[in-house]
């Protein structure tokens, strides 16, 4: 890959910030510095980690917005676009995999410039022959969801919360953050 220099085609459909939550359970997840651009009666937990969630150890890593269709989006443009959360850049690029020499990196099917793109065979899933942009935030945030699931010790649990249950239960093969 060349450097990141490009912006994925993004044609503005808005349709990324609407359907937000995932099986009723999984809302946008919102890094902390992220959640005074949303209303606070719409931010739930997300991701904690420590013994247990009413431990005094345990610490709020990342939040969750209640919110199908998201409340900064209007007439189809984000109102907070150069402040928006990491998880909204990155769309709609995640990584499946790293190692040490390669990084693998997908594109949500969900996205309409890229199911435009498949339909007309401009390019396929794995054949990316430029570096976006956005697939170094997907980077960034894969890198710091490995460092949210590492367990070092037993205090280090990681856990997430389910909205739809409203109970936290111990995180496991985490891969929740977009694309
Ligand atoms: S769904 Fe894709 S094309 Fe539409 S606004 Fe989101 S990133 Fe852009
Ligand atoms: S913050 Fe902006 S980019 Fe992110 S979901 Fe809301 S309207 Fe879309």
């Amino acid at each position: 890959m060349t450097e990141a220099n490009t912006k994925f085609d993004c044609l503005k459909c808005g349709e990324c910030c609407r359907d937000l939550i995932v099986n009723e359970s999984l809302g946008l997840v919102l890094f902390p510095n992220e959640i005074r651009y949303f209303p606070s009666s719409s931010i739930e937990p997300c991701l904690g980690k420590g013994k247990k969630p009413n431990h005094s150890s345990f610490k709020i890593w990342a939040y969750q917005l209640n919110e199908m269709n998201c409340s900064n989006l209007i007439n189809n443009s984000c109102k907070i676009y150069e402040t928006r959360p990491r998880v909204c850049r990155q769309y709609p690029f995640s990584v499946k995999s790293f190692s040490n020499t390669r990084t693998d990196v997908s594109i949500s099917p969900d996205c309409t410039s890229q199911q435009n793109a498949l339909a007309t065979g401009e390019f396929k899933e794995g054949q990316l022959s430029q570096y976006f942009e956005e697939e170094k935030y997907a980077i960034s945030t894969a890198r710091w969801m490995i460092k949210f699931q590492s367990r070092n010790k037993k205090k280090d649990t990681p856990w997430v919360f389910d909205m739809k249950n409203q109970k936290w239960t111990v995180a496991s093969n985490l891969h929740l953050l977009r694309g």
